[in-house]
């Protein structure tokens, strides 16, 4: 086993300037959720021409994919993003400056997240032929994290029904595995009808929209005393009326509900249904909900999370040139120290106090977070109800950045991002290679898994009959 990592972590080492040339190009198309066109043929195309054989267009959208290499069990999943955020263009500078204003970019790093697993499940299939490993690697194109659940669909489709256990690589400020949950969401969007009249000359024969989304927000706000700490409600009106002397005929807002468990959440959403409906009949006008997206609450795994660890110190942190420290200490002068002491602090690890002075993370803490849940959501949280499924992290960006920022979107783009992604290339490699080796490991994670999810079963938060929303940037 020991040749076969070797072998596959010098593959990556020999082919570094092709990995930070996609890492580039898929920086440089920074396409939005679901069309991300150029970004997913570019992945797509690379593992093909390495052989993998390609499902392209999987689960209703053009932009998702599955790559798969070898045969039997057991079945190792590689997940990559691709979507940039929307208004994020930034130059590859340490002062903010978009490349084109109000254009997209990848505030969240996801050109190093699709790279550093294909080019993991590239050099794990070149060891897997010269060695003669049984198995197989499936690498899942994943579409529109940032906004629609991609993997939702995906998964809901049974895309992911024979994997044994599934990786995942996030950029962040931290070489690091966790093992906190995410949150459950609902985002919904109520719309209300109403009849439009002169406000001022027949108001009596008007019924106004708007009141409806007023008096609905100002029940949910009422609802809040009763809901558990760790929920979360949060809303837009998204569409009020035109002109104030116009009963609103139309109105629309637009929630996102989250809880820990997916449970939780149905029942405080389903609260929120009656306090729409409730609405709508104190108003005199009607309700129409629409179904926007929804997952579940993420499961850990400590199996995986600690076998990641361990081969992250094995591997060693990236080295840094001067050039990459000047650069960073020019971005380190944008994010102020208070910022940056609350991040570290929320982070929880334990001993971040060490790291206030430090510019880039450079340690591989052990897994920690157990029992505790990051108010965010993630897409990653349905595939860990179908399988073992870790998300580690490496160090993209410096200590104290702030995630969908322009000093993400800059470091995503330079030697910083690139080398956080060779490194997680190699961590990913070292670990499917553990896992497609060693049994009794992958059974150690399962079982984990199984007493994890305690006996629940997984329904997918979306209805039967929801498609991804492949027009939402045309209709904006
Ligand atoms: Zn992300």
């Amino acid at each position: 086993m020991a040749d076969m990592k070797k072998f596959a972590l010098e593959w990556i080492e020999g082919n570094k300037e092709r990995i930070i040339e996609i890492c580039d190009k898929i920086w440089e198309y920074a396409e939005l959720g679901l069309i991300e066109y150029k970004s997913s043929k570019l992945l797509a195309d690379e593992l093909e021409r390495h052989g993998f054989k390609l499902e392209r267009g999987v689960a209703d959208m053009p932009t998702a994919f599955i790559a798969s290499w070898g045969e039997g069990k057991p079945v190792i999943g590689i997940m990559g993003e691709y979507d940039a955020l929307p208004g994020l263009s930034q130059k590859r500078v340490p002062y903010p400056e978009p490349l084109e204003p109000g254009k997209p970019g990848h505030g969240c790093g996801h050109n190093i997240h699709g790279t550093s697993g294909a080019s993991a499940a590239i050099a794990v299939k070149k060891a897997m032929e010269k060695y003669g490993l049984k198995g197989t690697i499936k690498f899942y194109g994943c579409p529109a994290e940032e906004n629609f659940s991609g993997k939702v669909f995906m998964v809901r489709d049974g895309l992911f029904n024979d994997v044994d256990a599934v990786i995942s690589h996030h950029p962040s400020t931290m070489n690091a595995v966790t093992l906190v949950s995410s949150l459950a969401v609902n985002s919904v969007k109520f719309h209300f009808y109403g009849k439009a009249s002169h406000a001022g000359a027949s108001p009596e024969h008007g019924r106004s929209a708007l009141d409806a989304v007023e008096l609905m927000n100002i029940g949910v706000n009422y609802l809040r005393e009763h809901i558990i700490q760790d929920a979360r409600i949060h809303y837009i009106i998204e569409k009020g009326g035109d002109q104030p002397n116009i009963v609103p005929a139309y109105a629309r807002s637009w929630y996102y509900v989250r809880a820990p468990e997916r449970e939780e959440l149905e029942e405080i959403y389903n609260w929120i249904l009656d306090i729409a409906k409730g609405a709508a009949m104190m108003t005199r006008t009607k309700l129409e909900v629409e179904f926007v997206e929804g997952c579940y609450n993420l499961i850990p795994n400590r199996t995986i999370a600690e076998l990641i660890v361990k081969n992250m110190r094995e591997i060693g942190t990236p080295k840094y040139s001067q050039e990459d420290l000047e650069f960073a200490k020019e971005i380190a002068k944008t994010i102020p120290r208070e910022m940056k002491i609350a991040q570290l602090k929320k982070s929880k690890r334990p001993g971040w106090e060490r790291l206030i002075d430090k510019l880039i993370d450079d340690e591989v803490p052990d897994p920690w977070g157990e029992g505790e849940v990051m108010h965010g959501s993630t897409d990653v949280a349905d595939v860990s109800w179908q399988a073992p499924t870790v998300e580690f992290s490496t160090a993209a960006w410096i200590l104290g950045t702030p995630a969908h920022s322009w000093q993400a979107v800059a470091q995503s783009g330079t030697s910083l991002g690139h080398k956080s992604a060779v490194f997680a290339a190699k961590v990913m490699a070292a670990t499917i290679i553990d896992l497609l080796t060693n049994e009794q490991l992958l059974a150690k994670a399962k079982e984990e898994h199984k007493r994890r999810l305690g006996g629940k079963q997984y329904k997918p938060p979306i209805p039967p009959d929801h498609k991804p929303p492949l027009d939402f940037w045309e209709k904006r």
